[in-house]
């Protein structure tokens, strides 16, 4: 037991890289708790940070970079945005900001979202893990879903050492409290998430006072419940067993439903990780199409489809 754990070297940190290079999973330190990471523009890959976590669900990822000008490929940065990341980063902040148009990251990363929340941090093997995977890392907190977040690479094994390839030890983190995210896709700042940076810190550089998100999940009871949620803007219905007028399908296996109308297989074979790869531009997809509403054939509850059925639950509950 334990056998993945590694002290970091120079050859060690080589071969993590290219384990994320292949779609594994590498946990790895940062100066808040230990991320489980892969490589964000790999859709398989980041479809097994979900199935690691155990009863998944498709949070939003933040995604690693090694600097502010990698950052600048992925998400459009505002003079403020540009601002705090200049004040804080290397360090405990996440920024969200507009994903740039053909962005490489995976749909999955932002839970379909047209953002991205991106993170320098200031731990140097992660920032070492960074520059041997030559890749973006998406890493939510490397625990089970539902376990406290890892303080120390013990924490990341006795949770998770069945589905990482590797977890690179840095001993405890030195702040064990999340990082601070700020939405800076507008004019004006928001805290999504208070950690580890004070409101205040952060006020000091913007020079004006920075709004609380309202019903963010900052509250560990409501994970995931953020307001920003992708949401179709056509009406969901789920266990279809059939397709009425002026529906679109969303299918599901070898058996699709018969449809006169618009339709998407999330996976033709029944595989669950395919379905999950697919699920936000399906989405997407069939929104475009103008259809009142989208018929969902039933998704078995079983391994990522737990966190499709989860989303998709949401996606067809009342409409505040
Ligand atoms: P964790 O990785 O467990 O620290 O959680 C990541 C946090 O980042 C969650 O609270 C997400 O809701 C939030 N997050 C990630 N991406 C976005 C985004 N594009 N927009 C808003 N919040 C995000
Ligand atoms: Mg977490």
């Amino acid at each position: 037991m334990g056998s993945n754990i590694h002290r970091p070297g120079p050859e060690t940190l080589a071969a993590a890289g290219q384990l994320i290079r292949d779609g594994q999973l590498v946990a790895f330190p940062t100066e808040t708790v230990y991320g489980l990471g892969a490589d964000a523009t790999n859709s398989m890959a980041v479809a097994g940070i979900f199935a690691a976590k155990g009863r998944p669900r498709f949070n939003p990822l933040i995604v690693h970079v090694p600097d502010l000008a990698a950052a600048q490929k992925l998400g459009v940065f505002s003079p403020m945005a540009k601002h705090l990341a200049a004040a804080f980063w290397p360090g405990p902040l996440t920024l969200v900001v507009t994903r740039v148009a053909g962005s490489p990251i995976s749909d999955l990363v932002s839970a379909g979202l047209p953002t991205l929340a991106l993170r320098v941090t200031s731990n140097p093997i992660a920032q070492a893990l960074l520059r041997a995977a030559d890749r973006p890392l998406a890493a939510p907190s490397a625990n089970r879903s539902g376990h406290v977040s890892a303080t120390r690479a013990e924490h990341v094994a006795a949770d998770l050492a069945d589905s990482v390839a590797m977890i690179l030890d840095d001993g405890a983190t030195t702040h064990g409290l999340e990082s601070a995210i700020v939405d800076a896709t507008g004019d004006t700042i928001v805290l999504l998430r208070p950690g580890a940076i004070p409101i205040e810190a952060l006020e000091s550089i913007t020079g004006t006072t920075i709004a609380r998100a309202k019903g963010h999940a900052s509250q560990p009871t409501a994970p995931g419940q953020l307001e920003s949620h992708y949401a179709p803007r056509a009406a969901i219905r789920l266990n279809a067993a059939s397709v009425e007028m002026g529906e679109a399908l969303l299918a599901f296996g070898p058996a699709p439903l018969a449809a006169t109308g618009p339709s998407f297989n999330l996976s033709r074979r029944g595989d669950l990780i395919e379905a999950a790869i697919n699920l936000f531009s399906a989405l997407r997809t069939l929104d475009a199409s103008g259809a009142a509403a989208i018929a969902v054939m039933p998704i078995p509850n079983e391994g990522l489809g737990e966190a499709i059925n989860d989303r998709l639950a949401r996606a067809a509950a009342p409409r505040a």
